[in-house]
């Protein structure tokens, strides 16, 4: 006799089983739009050279970059989806860099566009951002879609850490994305926030502290959770070729999140557990496993340890506005 993971089950909600309630068992894909943004912290703005673990060799200037139309590249992801994963209905996921770092009328026009193309499948609009380059005017313009389409508002949180995200040139605090949340606390969006463990300076008794800090924001409703994975072309990854640190093997990582996804609100959706970069680019952690069996290794993991989404669980008072 199997377990139940064997049948699908999982002591954890998962996005998977998520998406498949939502839409009534029909396979839904998120198909990846990007509309050619920067960063703020690339560009200038707020600094230069991004994030130090993000990859740059995406960030070619936007007139040599010679993207296909926003309606070219959905198109061709929803085809590629049916075909492959007999997909039936889609999310656009603005993906790439920071899909809310333009003027709002802008804005308009870009997700307009995405969501005019096939309006019967496409159930979902996906905006992953930064804090900073969230304000009401943004929040209002997702929003008015959201009597059509679920809208969700991924924004990057990395760290809860100050210390850390300066030490990233994340270029924006802690308390940014408090504002954004208190901002977007109440719309119709969905909201997600994206974590990264694994920074050397942190310890593990400051990585568990962020599922208290994610539990106090009843507004988060998606999580996705991230090792830090050193690639070719980012900041970081040239510092580790001079000044290597240690980075999580898989079983080390397992550990942690058999520790943490107890303690996270019984509520929250995890959308992802694990980071993933393609293996040309990747330095380490390099698992040497597909995305697939990555998966189904931590997942059989969790089974065997016991793990239920929170059963750690403590109520911490809500953040106020
Ligand atoms: S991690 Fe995100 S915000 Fe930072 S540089 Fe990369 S795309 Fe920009």
């Amino acid at each position: 006799m199997g377990t139940p993971l064997d049948y699908g089950f999982k002591n954890y909600n998962h996005y998977g089983a998520y998406l498949k309630k939502k839409y009534d068992g029909q396979r839904v894909y998120k198909i990846i739009a990007d509309a050619g943004f920067t960063c703020p912290n690339r560009d200038g703005s707020k600094g230069y050279g991004g994030c130090t673990y993000c990859n740059v060799d995406s960030f070619t200037p936007e007139l040599s970059r010679k993207l296909p139309t926003i309606k070219e590249q959905i198109e061709q992801g929803m085809a590629r989806a049916v075909k492959n994963y007999r997909a039936e209905k889609f999310i656009i996921y603005f993906q790439p860099n920071t899909n809310t770092y333009a003027p709002t009328h802008y804005l308009k026009m870009l997700y307009d566009e995405a969501l005019s193309i096939n309006t019967e499948n496409i159930v979902g609009l996906s905006v992953g951002t930064r804090p900073d380059c969230i304000d009401f005017e943004k929040v209002a313009l997702l929003e008015s879609y959201a009597d059509r389409f679920d809208v969700d508002l991924e924004m990057g949180m990395e760290s809860i850490y100050d210390d850390t995200l300066s030490k990233i040139n994340r270029g924006c605090s802690h308390q940014e994305l408090i504002n954004a949340l208190n901002l977007a606390g109440g719309s119709k969006l969905d909201i997600c926030v994206h974590t990264i463990f694994g920074f050397p300076w942190e310890t593990h008794e400051m990585m568990l502290k962020y599922a208290d800090e994610i539990n106090r924001f009843p507004q988060i409703k998606f999580v996705k959770l991230h090792h830090l994975h050193i690639v070719k072309g980012s900041i970081m990854g040239s510092r580790f070729a001079r000044d290597p640190f240690k980075t999580f093997t898989i079983d080390e990582y397992t550990d942690f999140i058999a520790e943490f996804i107890p303690m996270l609100r019984p509520d929250i959706v995890l959308q992802r557990l694990f980071g993933l970069a393609d293996f040309d680019l990747l330095i380490a952690p390099n698992w040497d496993m597909k995305k697939s069996q990555i998966q189904s290794y931590i997942d059989k993991r969790l089974e065997e340890k016991g793990v239920v989404q929170g059963s750690n669980y403590v109520p911490v008072s809500p953040i106020l506005v």
